[in-house]
């Protein structure tokens, strides 16, 4: 099912994960308005209005399918698996990938991509693996592994893992890069410094740094995305002894909430785009749709999230959106929006 990832063509894989219904929802009693029928299909129930929604009177359902679809007993090893190792393994041969989770305010995106200490999520895991995986070819060539984590948070770029300054971006020949970025590196000799509970510890860190809203101090801007990049560099002498360089990028993003900010085609994304909702969200929506439509042009400059993964979307990139959702009715407009939005993602 996963075979095309590696070859040539660009083709974005699109899941989607339904979280365990939360204790609040509970309390409420709330019904659920989504439902995993096999390993691939969403259904979701539909209301003609707000009012049918709270008085459950649906009027009818509609099946989606998606390259897979996990339910809420779905375990991160299975997620990861699934969405996330091959572009692992391709990022080892040299072709950058990038990993999106999109969805409301707790839906499950920080749960996906970061995780908890027990449970750690797709960006711990995938740093494993490719750890794992170099570990076994380290005989033939060297590796190095540079790790970066950014927010960009109001189109302003921040350092995660070394908070200061706003970061400025640069054009350079590798393309566009955040200028004085931290960069943790690894050899494969030392691999050891990346032993999972120590990247864990340095992401959750990094995940405190994120720009809180002085209203409430301690939880993340639903505004905020959190870019960890990893770019693989390999060394090896050919036959010739001549030196061959191969490099690979892999971005895993935890995008901002996307509730404000839903618009999939080009009208409502103007006339929302005066309010400044969430820059470079939309931009995001406009890049998928350009790519979508095969547009020559992707408007790329238009935000700075876009900008950094200029490089990772479309071309011969992977591309893999974990569309996050709530099971829970309270929820049914913001599921409907990521799921139709997904929906149209798939068609790239
Ligand atoms: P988001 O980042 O989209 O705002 P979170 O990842 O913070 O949402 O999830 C909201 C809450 O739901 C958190 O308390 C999180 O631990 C919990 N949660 C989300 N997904 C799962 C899951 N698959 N299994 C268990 N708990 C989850
Ligand atoms: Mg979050």
């Amino acid at each position: 099912e996963l075979e095309n990832v590696v070859g040539g063509e660009s083709r974005i894989l699109v899941f989607v994960r339904v979280r365990p219904v939360s204790k609040k929802e509970k309390e409420i009693g709330s019904r659920c308005c989504v439902k995993i029928t096999n390993r691939r299909d969403v259904y979701l129930s539909e209301f003609a209005n707000e009012n049918d929604y709270l008085r459950l009177n649906r009027i009818r359902g509609r099946h989606f399918t998606f390259d897979a679809s996990f339910t809420d007993s779905a375990t991160q090893q299975e997620v990861y698996l699934t969405t996330t190792s091959e572009l692992v393994e391709a990022v080892l041969q040299g072709r950058n990938g990038s990993v999106f989770c999109y969805g409301a305010t707790g839906a499950g995106k920080t749960y996906t991509m970061l995780g908890t200490l027990e449970n750690p999520g797709v960006m711990v895991l995938a740093i494993k693996d490719l750890f794992g995986k170099i570990r076994q070819r380290s005989c033939d060539g060297s590796h190095v592994v540079h790790l970066s984590y950014l927010e960009v948070y109001n189109e302003t770029v921040r350092d995660l893992l070394s908070p200061g300054r706003p970061l400025v971006l640069r054009e350079d020949k590798q393309g566009i890069v955040a200028a004085g970025l931290t960069q943790y590196r690894a050899y494969s000799t030392d691999e050891v410094m990346f032993c999972s509970v120590l990247v864990m510890a340095l992401l959750q860190q990094g995940n405190q740094n994120r720009t809180t809203e002085p209203t409430r101090a301690n939880e993340t801007s639903s505004r905020s995305h959190a870019i960890l990049q990893v770019v693989v560099e390999y060394r090896v002498r050919d036959s010739s002894m001549n030196v061959v360089n191969r490099v690979g990028k892999l971005s895993l993003i935890d995008l901002a909430g996307s509730e404000r900010a839903l618009a999939t085609d080009q009208r409502t994304l103007r006339s929302i785009e005066g309010a400044n909702i969430n820059r470079s969200l939309l931009a995001l929506s406009s890049c998928i749709n350009a790519l979508v439509e095969g547009k020559k042009h992707i408007p790329y400059r238009n935000s700075k999230l876009t900008q950094l993964l200029k490089d990772s979307l479309g071309g011969t990139c992977n591309t893999v959106m974990i569309a996050n959702i709530s099971p829970s009715i309270l929820s049914f407009s913001e599921t409907q929006n990521t799921i139709h939005w997904a929906d149209r993602a798939k068609e790239i």
